[in-house]
C-alpha cells in the first residue's frame, strides 16, 4: 500500500504528540494539528528531524471551519487521508455545585463536538476509497470520577460515538475504535495537580499505588496502542474501547 496519510489532533503535546511520532516512525505522513501552531510545529519538526514527513496546522477542533480547513489542508498537501486520531482535549474540573456553564460547554465542545466534527470531515475522504482508520480518545473517567461531571460525560459520550461510527462506517472499510487511558504523565495531569495544589510527584506516586501495574502511564503507552488500532493488523477490530490504564479500570 502507498504511504498513508494521518491527521492527529492535539498533536502538539502529550498523547497526541507521541502518537504522531509513532505513526510517522511506522511510515505514515502526518498532519499534526493543535490549538496553537507552535506545539504542532514542534512535533512536526521532530518527525522531520527523524526522517519522517509531517506538516503542522493550527486547528480548534470545536470549530467546523477550522476542522474542515485542517482536513482540507492535509488532503491538499498529501493527496489523501487514511487515518484520524483525535487527541485534542482539556479539563475544567469542578464539583457539580461549582461547575459553571463555561466549564461544561468548553469540555463538551472540545471533546464531543470536536470528535464529531473531525470524524465527519475525515470520513468524507475515506468512504470513497473504502479505507480508513479512526481512533477517538475516551478515558477511565467515563466510568465516573468525582469533580469531572463534564469530562466523564463527554468521555462516556465518545464511547457511544465510537460504537455508532463503527456501525455506520464499517461497510465502507473504515475501522473506528477508541482508547480509554488511565493516569498518563502529560501536561493535563500536571495541570490538575497544580490546580488542586498537590505536588505532582506525590500525586503520581499515590496514583501508581492504586494501579495494578503499579506505575502511571507514559504518552507512548497510549500511542503504541493507537498505532496498533490504526494498523492493518487490527483490521477486524472495530467499535471497541481499549482501556490503557495499567489495569481493568486504571
Ligand atoms: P495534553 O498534553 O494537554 O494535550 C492535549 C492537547 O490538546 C494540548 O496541546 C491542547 O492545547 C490541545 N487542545 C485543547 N483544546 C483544543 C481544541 N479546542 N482544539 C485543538 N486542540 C486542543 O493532554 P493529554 O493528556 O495528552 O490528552 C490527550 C487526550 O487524552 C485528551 O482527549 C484527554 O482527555 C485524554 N486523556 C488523557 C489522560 C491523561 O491522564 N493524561 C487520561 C485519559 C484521557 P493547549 O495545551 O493549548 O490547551
Amino acid at each position: 500500500m502507498a504511504q498513508r496519510v494521518a491527521i492527529v489532533t492535539g498533536g502538539g503535546r502529550g498523547i497526541g504528540a507521541a502518537t504522531a511520532r509513532i505513526l510517522a516512525a511506522r511510515g505514515d505522513r502526518v498532519a499534526v494539528t493543535d490549538l496553537d501552531l507552535a506545539p504542532a510545529e514542534e512535533t512536526a519538526a521532530a518527525i522531520r528531524a527523524a526522517g519522517g514527513e509531517a506538516i503542522a496546522i493550527a486547528c480548534d477542533v470545536s470549530r467546523r471551519a477550522d476542522v474542515e480547513g485542517a482536513v482540507g489542508r492535509a488532503v491538499e498537501t498529501y493527496g489523501q487521508l487514511d487515518v484520524l486520531v483525535a487527541c485534542a482535549g482539556l479539563t475544567r474540573d469542578n464539583l457539580l455545585h461549582k461547575m459553571t456553564d463555561e466549564d461544561w460547554d468548553i469540555v463538551v465542545a472540545t471533546h464531543l463536538k470536536g470528535s464529531f466534527l473531525m470524524a465527519q470531515a475525515a470520513q468524507g475522504h475515506m468512504v470513497g476509497r473504502r479505507y480508513g482508520k479512526i481512533v477517538l480518545t475516551s478515558s477511565t473517567s467515563a466510568l465516573g470520577n468525582r469533580g469531572q461531571a463534564n469530562y466523564a460525560a463527554v468521555k462516556a459520550g465518545i464511547q457511544g460515538l465510537t460504537r455508532t461510527l463503527a456501525i455506520e462506517l464499517g461497510p465502507f472499510g473504515i475501522n473506528v475504535n477508541a482508547v480509554a487511558p488511565g493516569f498518563i504523565e502529560t501536561r493535563m495531569t500536571r495541570a490538575t495537580a497544580e490546580r488542586i495544589g498537590v505536588d505532582y510527584e506525590a500525586m503520581k506516586e499515590h496514583a501508581a499505588k492504586e494501579i495494578p501495574l503499579r506505575r502511571v502511564g507514559q504518552p507512548e503507552d497510549v500511542g503504541h496502542v493507537i498505532a496498533f488500532l490504526c494498523s492493518d493488523e487490527a483490521s477486524f477490530v472495530s467499535g471497541q474501547i481499549i482501556y490503557v490504564a495499567g489495569g481493568p479500570r486504571g
